[in-house]
């Protein structure tokens, strides 16, 4: 039997290998991260030691499975010309960070029109993933493009969306997708019990294709299904319900797709710890 791919979103403060050092504390065999602070457009680019530190981190290969996140500023979507030009820049830097720390994929929120529409929104998302794919054509860490809770005018709360812009990229084998449960349930689709999150897989399959799928957000959601109102909630105190995770914990077809957390939690990571236990309770 293959070992389960499960952890959680992990800090660096301290610097990249301390998302290693955090997620094997708590004995994670997944963990995301950030490759630089993920409120700031732009940061200086990593040292020789800093990667060193985190390729050689002791503890990596207890590790089956480590991925970064984007940071929250990106929108290849944006209106403002210098918005755009800022969020192209800073997601190529990102993917080349992400590369020189071997990671198969960042994690990144497809956009938001701002009004533009949902069409025209989607033809920019795609322009803009070819642009950048373009000035970093060595760049072997893919864009995982997140399923989203639709809030405001952000893209991606139907797989339809992500199915446009696989469609619409010069180079679709550089994409996969993450699928956050906490967003599909807010974006609507009914996940409150086994055989309603079995469907929505199905969905999934039909939509995008589940060999698309790289990684799972394992949240529940303080929100309504539907509300497109993206809040985590600790793992069976949210609207989602348990039927959803045991589901998705005992699949077959997804036990190779690695599952984090990305649920509040303090220093000791306590709430973590729970939710993992939780989840693995579950099996
Ligand atoms: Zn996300
Ligand atoms: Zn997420």
């Amino acid at each position: 039997m293959t070992k389960i791919l499960l952890g959680a979103h992990m800090s660096i403060a301290g610097g990249v290998h301390m998302s290693i050092e955090r997620g094997c504390s708590i004995r994670c065999t997944a963990v995301q991260m950030f490759v630089k602070n993920n409120m700031q457009w732009f940061a200086r680019p990593l040292a020789r030691e800093e990667i060193r530190a985190f390729l050689h981190h002791r503890e990596r290969k207890e590790l089956l499975s480590i991925f970064a996140h984007s940071s929250y500023l990106i929108n290849l979507a944006a209106t403002n010309p210098q918005f755009h030009a800022n969020s192209m820049r800073a997601l190529a830097e990102e993917l080349t960070r992400a590369n020189q720390l071997e990671l198969p994929f960042l994690v990144m929120h497809p956009g938001a029109h701002l009004g533009a529409g949902e069409e025209a929104g989607l033809t920019k998302i795609a322009n803009s993933i070819d642009a950048v794919f373009e000035v970093i054509p060595d760049v072997k860490t893919k864009i995982a493009l997140e399923t989203t809770a639709g809030q405001g005018s952000c893209l991606g709360d139907r797989f339809e969306h992500l199915e446009h812009i696989f469609a619409n990229v010069r180079e679709p084998e550089r994409l996969c997708v993450c699928l956050d449960t906490a967003h599909v349930f807010a974006a609507g689709y009914d996940i409150s019990s086994e055989a309603g999150t079995r469907k929505m897989f199905r969905e999934f399959d039909r939509v995008i294709g589940l060999e698309r799928l790289a990684a799972i957000h394992i949240n529940d959601s303080k929100t309504a299904r539907g509300s497109r109102v993206d809040r985590h909630e600790h793992i069976g105190k949210g609207k989602i319900g348990l039927g959803a995770f045991r589901f998705i914990m005992r699949d077959k077809r997804l036990r190779k797709i690695p599952k984090v957390l990305e649920t509040p939690k303090e220093k000791n990571l306590a709430e973590d710890i729970a939710n993992l236990k939780t989840l693995r309770d579950l099996l």
